[in-house]
């Protein structure tokens, strides 16, 4: 059984190791470089600025939250295509 090679998602170094587990039980490695700590697929993911500020302007204009939420791919989707 091989180990998958892990690198830091904040500096792309492989000097990575093993750090605990976090609430839910997954493993939790931490950078020896640049000391950031991370698990491999994490579950929450973090909603962006850009997306935050959407939301808020959609909240302006009185969408309601049930409605925000059930487009929340397709806003994601607009933030990524007004990236471009
Ligand atoms: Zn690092």
């Amino acid at each position: 059984m091989s180990e998958d090679i892990i690198s830091c998602s904040r500096c792309g170094s492989n000097r990575v190791v093993k750090n605990s587990f976090v609430h839910n039980g997954n493993q939790n490695f931490k950078c020896k470089d640049c000391n950031r700590q991370s698990v491999l697929d994490p579950k929450n993911k973090v909603i962006e600025q850009e997306t935050k500020d959407l939301i808020d302007k959609l909240f302006l204009e009185k969408i309601p939250l049930a409605g925000i939420a059930l487009s929340y791919w397709s806003i994601r989707t607009m933030v990524t295509n007004l990236r471009q």
